[in-house]
């Protein structure tokens, strides 16, 4: 018998009859012999719409109460699918994330699981019952309800599946798995079957909200087989997989896409040593993260320009800083760009093929989209460029690497 985790997103809960439907679902599960804990988001538009009530009295609201706030969004479609499973003769029992002992740290909002109690959970598994497990949020230390920031229903799965020792956590969701790109801005990517976990990483941390980051460092470090499923159709879904060789010959696994950065530039500031960390410190001081940093070399004039983004939340705040700094550097301007996007080619295989960069920006090029900033790791390139190229940046590249191709693609020109 094995032990699976489930988790269904705010789409596959979204109405009384997708709930139902869950149920069903689940009871196959068991009826095949598993035994099964069920983690859910809220119902699809809840936690927006509890955001949207939260910023009618506040602007940014006091992230502790918030926190108490958004958590009632999965506690309804717990007991919901609690009910719905007992209705169908299949006995289950829901849980908070607080109840089954989610401890995390105190960083509302954004929490991060630091451990799980799974005893009383083992202990309804073994007197039969299903466990529905609210996503998405714990407690901390002191008792206070945390959330795990947005997408972190995912998180709160594959945590639990690690904890259980589970064979399997599943993510269904309203996709029938990790396709080349997001479906939704290029309907010719292709689902894969498989996607090692090193990619499934960078294309979560470059934007594809399919599975949350923090989900897949947690399957990486606990080594959890994890898998993405469709909730409305049959199938067998994406396995992230830990072995490499295992994976389909493809040296380019996806594109990525991250419409939330900002771009702010210096210019004319002195080109001397410490000049990074002038500009660079005050913004960290500020608890600002910064993703991609460019300096020009120098002009004749001894001056350089610095380029950076960071998310676009804290655009307002980083260009405060920034004019600040500025001010004290004698520099010359300060500029910002808000309508900009990063699109990424995320693959193992281009850390040994040559030229994936150069047909990259060849593609690029021809369709006449400028890159305004690069960025390269062993297995991603990524390109911001504006906004308005988005979708057709996309489906260049989708174009240019074949991803729609079935099998492998030799990139080598
Ligand atoms: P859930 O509510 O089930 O957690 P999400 O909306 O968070 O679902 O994630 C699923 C969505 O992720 C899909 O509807 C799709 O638009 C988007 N997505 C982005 N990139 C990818 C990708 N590479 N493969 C599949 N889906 C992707
Ligand atoms: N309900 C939360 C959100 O909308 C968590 C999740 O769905 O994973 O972000
Ligand atoms: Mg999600």
């Amino acid at each position: 018998m094995a032990l699976i985790v489930q988790k269904y997103g705010g789409t596959s809960v979204g109405t009384i009859d997708r709930i139902k439907a869950v149920a069903e679902k689940v009871k196959r599960a068991r009826e095949r012999g598993d035994s099964v804990v069920v983690v859910v988001s809220a119902m699809s538009g809840e936690t927006d719409r509890l955001i949207g009530l939260a910023t009618q009295i506040e602007s940014r609201p006091t992230p502790r109460e918030l926190d108490v706030l958004l958590s009632t969004g999965e506690q309804v479609t717990i007991a919901l699918l609690s009910m719905a499973l007992n209705a169908i003769g299949c006995p289950a029992r829901s849980y908070t994330g607080g109840q089954v002992q989610v401890r995390t740290d105190s960083a509302h909002n954004k929490a991060r699981i630091r451990a799980i109690d799974g005893a009383r959970v083992r202990a309804d598994l073994d007197a039969g019952s299903v466990v529905v497990v609210a996503g998405f949020q714990g407690t901390d230390g002191q008792g206070n309800i945390t959330t795990l920031g947005r997408g972190g229903s995912d998180t709160s799965a594959v945590a639990m599946a690690a904890a259980l020792k589970a064979d399997e956590c599943q993510i269904y969701t309203d996709v029938d798995g990790v396709y080349t790109t997001d479906p939704r801005i290029e309907p010719k990517a292709r689902k894969l079957d498989r996607i090692t976990f090193e990619e499934m990483l960078e294309m979560a941390s470059l934007g594809s909200k399919v599975l949350q980051i923090r989900a897949v460092e947690f399957a990486g470090k606990y080594r959890v087989p994890l898998r993405v499923l469709s909730s409305f159709e049959e199938g067998a879904g994406t396995l992230i997989t830990f072995e490499e060789d295992d994976v389909e010959e493809a040296k380019i696994a996806g594109i990525a896409f991250a419409k939330d950065e900002a771009k702010l530039t210096i210019l004319g500031v002195p080109d001397e040593p410490g000049v990074a960390y002038k500009i660079l410190g005050p913004i960290s001081d500020a608890n600002i993260e910064v993703d991609m940093i460019i300096q020009n070399v120098a002009a004749a004039e001894k001056t350089t320009d610095f380029t950076f983004t960071v998310h676009r939340n804290d655009f307002d705040k980083a260009m405060g800083v920034l004019r600040h700094t500025a001010e004290s550097l004698s520099a010359r301007e300060v500029s910002g760009d808000k309508r900009i996007v990063k699109i990424s080619l995320v693959g193992v295989g281009m850390r040994s093929h040559a030229g994936i960069a150069s047909r990259m920006f060849e593609a690029l090029a021809k369709e006449g989209i400028n890159i305004r900033m690069i960025s390269t790791s062993e297995i991603k390139i990524s390109v911001v460029v504006d906004e308005k190229y988005l979708e057709l940046g996309v489906r260049t590249l989708h174009d240019a690497f074949q991803l729609d191709a079935d099998g492998s693609l030799d990139v080598v020109a």
